[in-house]
């Protein structure tokens, strides 16, 4: 084994020691000398401008002054003193305010003497002010002018106290740099560096933390995001490729009678272009003799569940049965009764399991299910269970996988002793960087076009000062025929509060559409579920003519004559989910409607992402501006995935990088898939390297 000085303990580092080094490792998690080289300045400072004090302005980011201290003041009492100091140029005055520290810059300044102050303009009671500037000498802002840009470290209280601000932690970064110059190992092969004329890793290290100039940065910046998104994406690569070698799979060879029959005699409508060539990639991965592990994306309303239905065919067809698990019991009971009417008369023995179904008929399901008398279950987590054993399970379907979280998942993986094929589904649009970090690992097909006939959905934005207007168009709806779904957001089922919500504008509702005429049905999380079920069921046969829910029904929900969503609070949804609910009408030929009714007062921010809806009807639209608002950790189906942790990367802004990347890394496993080639040593190094550091990578299936 070589000695590798990059794994030395941090202590080590001249200017740490013991003492730094225990807090730096508590604090910001810094053990070795590999932790602090990469750990990466997040701002620098353009040292070399310098403002007058006159050109400066509350809203200016950072700025630079050199001056003279005219006049120092402790202002306050005992516990909250503040320390005024008042900078002269040749230009005017200004303020610098200390509140905390002020020992240290007591001995610091001096009446008369001249400083470079560097700091954020703010306004205080009318007067630009500059509160905890940094503070340099003439001699120590020359020494400062060796780099122009000026490197900030992120850093803790604890670490300031000790020295360790970012001016003391750039001090031992220069000493660790000093150090290992010369020892900082290359991670990329030479080939791919020449070819793309990639600056070598050393290089980039020390510029990313003192660079000279803007264009060292840059070059410095791009190297170590490109670098650290190619090894995210070669890892999902590879083992896409490990599961295609090792994974055997069950072979459906035949396209039989149930299938054959159901697509020449039984469907609905043509199939779109879209759908029939998604069922084509199914049907290849089916006959492949390896493990299917295919994500069907499809905006909502484009017709998933006929594609899932043609696929449970084809295993039914090779005597496999299937598993088909949703995340509601009202969705999985409209799936079922859906499946049952479009099977009608093929024989396909079709059953229904949730968390209600009663004792006797769970055990007399469970029997006919392990003695293969089952072709097709449906059914919600309940099928995850150990009692639930299938005699042959060939074929997994998750509808709205994004609601299942990864462990969930993979019990269903375990029902089989050979892996059944599996086809998870979502409606959630995911923006391309981000489909292709977490979905990575999957093969992706994508239904990217909608049934015939649809008008897209008109969308308004109202606040609850006109309210009337609202019931005046529900009314209007509702005399033509149509139905309506009013929601209520209840993130957290369980939360009290916002029941209270809901059942206070039931109230109002049922005041404004009073029975004889009008029938209102409810529905949330903590009524029972045949309660739920009787009052879908009215509203599905049209006997109530508007629905009040909670998000329930969000996902899947199909009732082609409900023509009008109306969400309330909507500005406390995010973007994705407006978007799912809004899915729910449009479904039939009517012109549909949302409606997003907000507070009076409603944020900037608010109003924009509610503006973004009415604008657009297109989910992965709707999706990116998500993302570009709220970042990836907030969407939906993504908060547990390690996958989205860059220490420089910008899964939004860097998409290019991205993309090239992971073309790069195509290139390596079509050519190299063991990394077996001299050429590729340096990357099969690395690829170890990672997965020793790396907690697993977390798949999505
Ligand atoms: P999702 O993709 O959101 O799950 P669904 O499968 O629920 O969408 O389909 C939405 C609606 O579109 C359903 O009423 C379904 O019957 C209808 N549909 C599906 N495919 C077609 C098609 N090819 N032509 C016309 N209507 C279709
Ligand atoms: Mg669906």
């Amino acid at each position: 084994m070589h000695y590798d000085p990059l794994s030395s303990s941090i202590e080590y580092v001249k200017g740490v020691g013991p003492k730094r080094a225990e807090l730096l490792k508590k604090e910001v998690h810094i053990t070795s000398f590999n932790d602090l080289m990469m750990y990466y300045p997040f701002r620098y400072a353009d040292r070399s401008k310098i403002f007058t004090i006159k050109e400066i302005s509350p809203s200016m980011p950072y700025v630079q002054l050199k001056g003279r201290i005219v006049a120092m003041q402790e202002l306050g009492h005992k516990r909250s003193t503040r320390l005024v100091a008042l900078l002269e140029d040749a230009t005017g005055t200004v303020e610098l305010v200390w509140f905390k520290g002020l020992k240290w810059i007591r001995e610091k300044l001096a009446v008369g003497k001249i400083f470079i102050v560097y700091g954020k303009p703010s306004l205080f009671s009318g007067k630009i002010n500059i509160p905890h500037p940094e503070l340099e000498t003439p001699e120590s802002y020359e020494q400062l002018l060796g780099t122009t840009l000026q490197p900030f470290y992120s850093t803790t209280e604890k670490l300031r106290n000790i020295g360790l601000d970012s001016k003391g932690i750039a001090k031992i970064m220069r000493n660790l740099l000093a150090s290992i110059k010369g020892n900082i190992p290359e991670t990329l092969p030479s080939w791919l560096i020449k070819r793309y004329n990639i600056p070598r890793r050393e290089e980039a290290i020390m510029n990313i933390h003192f660079p000279q100039d803007e264009q060292q940065l840059g070059l410095a910046r791009k190297r170590l995001k490109f670098e650290e998104l190619f090894y995210v994406q070669l890892g999902l690569l590879l083992a896409k490729h490990d599961r295609y070698k090792k994974s055997k799979g069950h072979i459906f060879s035949t396209v039989g009678d149930r299938f054959h029959h159901f697509y020449s005699q039984n469907l609905p409508f043509a199939l779109t272009d879209a759908q029939k060539r998604v069922i084509k990639e199914i049907r290849s991965d089916l006959g492949k003799g390896t493990q299917m592990n295919r994500l069907l994306q499809g905006d909502v309303g484009s017709g998933k569940t006929l594609v899932a239905l043609l696929t449970m065919l084809i295993a039914n067809d090779n005597n496999f049965q299937v598993a088909l698990m949703v995340p509601t019991e009202i969705l999985a009971s409209q799936h079922y009764k859906t499946i049952v009417a479009l099977l009608n008369n093929i024989p396909v023995e079709t059953r229904l399991l949730t968390g209600s179904t009663k004792a006797a008929k769970r055990k007399s399901l469970l029997q006919e299910l392990e003695q293969g008398d089952i072709n097709i279950l449906i059914g919600t987590h309940a099928l995850i269970e150990e009692s639930v054993i299938f005699k042959n399970l060939g074929l997994v379907i998750i509808d709205e996988q994004h609601r299942f979280g990864v462990a969930q998942r993979a019990k269903m993986w375990g029902k089989s002793s050979v892996p059944p094929h599996i086809l998870v589904m979502t409606a959630t649009p995911i923006p391309r960087t981000l489909a292709m970090t977490l979905y990575g690992d999957l093969d992706v097909s994508v239904i990217d076009e909608m049934p015939p006939g649809r008008k897209p959905v008109k969308t308004f934005h109202l606040t609850d000062s006109k309210r009337l207007r609202l019931f005046a168009f529900m009314r209007e709806q509702i005399a033509l025929g149509r139905q309506i779904y009013v929601v209520y957001p209840l993130i957290e089922e369980s939360e009290k509060l916002e029941l209270k919500d809901l059942m206070d504008g039931y109230e109002s509702l049922s005041r404004a559409f009073p029975l004889p005429d009008y029938a209102i049905s409810i529905v949330h999380g903590r009524m029972k579920a045949e309660q739920k079920a009787y009052e879908m069921q009215r509203f599905i046969k049209n006997e109530t003519q508007i629905m009040v829910s909670t998000t329930v029904i969000e996902v899947g929900v199909d009732i082609p004559n409900a023509s009008v969503m109306v969400i309330e609070n909507a500005e406390r949804f995010g973007l994705s989910q407006l978007h799912q609910l809004r899915g729910r009408v449009g479904r039939g030929a009517d012109q549909a409607y949302c409606v997003l009714m907000s507070g009076d007062k409603i944020t900037h921010e608010g109003r924009k992402r509610l503006s973004i809806m009415v604008q657009s009807n297109n989910g992965f639209d709707i999706a990116e501006e998500d993302l570009a608002i709220r970042g990836p950790g907030d969407l939906q189906g993504t908060q547990q995935s390690g996958l989205l942790e860059f220490r420089i990367a910008d899964i939004v802004r860097d998409e290019k990088i991205m993309v090239f990347a992971r073309g790069i890394a195509e290139e390596i496993v079509q050519f190299d898939p063991e990394l077996k080639d001299d050429k590729n040593v340096v990357i099969k190094r690395q690829m170890d390297e990672l997965k020793k550091s790396r907690h697993e990578w977390i798949r999505i299936s």
